[in-house]
């Protein structure tokens, strides 16, 4: 996907920090952090969103989680909790059409899920 935004993050070519990276997964700060901790935990594969993941994403899934948890151990915030979210398509408020999970913590959050009026 060429015009993908995280997809040129994983080739490098949109230089990043990264704060974890293997084969299947990679994550990096939230350019626009929603609290203290804001981390963006993507597969290096190329899936636009929930919708399309398959029974063979099921490993890969799950991988996403395993690392947002290491990640707020290493954070120091498992301790206190944290968010996990997938935004879905229109509605779930996605803007980049490539699977990530935000792992979101540092503070107490709010509810934060109301319809719009
Ligand atoms: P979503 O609304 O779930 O699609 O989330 C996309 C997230 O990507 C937003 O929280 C953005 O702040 C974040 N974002 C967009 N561009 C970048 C970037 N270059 N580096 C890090 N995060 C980004
Ligand atoms: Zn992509």
């Amino acid at each position: 996907m060429n015009d993908c935004l995280f997809c040129k993050i994983i080739k490098g070519e949109i230089p990043t920090k990264f704060v974890y990276k293997d084969e299947d997964v990679a994550a990096f700060k939230d350019i626009h952090p929603l609290a203290p901790i804001h981390i963006l935990i993507i597969s290096v594969k190329h899936i636009p969103s929930i919708v399309e993941v398959s029974e063979s994403d099921i490993e890969l899934l799950g991988k996403l989680i395993v690392v947002a948890k290491k990640i707020a151990q290493d954070m120091d915030i498992a301790q206190d909790g944290y968010k996990l979210l997938f935004r879905v398509g229109k509605h779930g408020g996605q803007e980049v059409k490539h699977i990530h999970l935000h792992l979101i913590g540092g503070a107490q959050l709010s509810e934060d899920i109301h319809p719009v009026d």
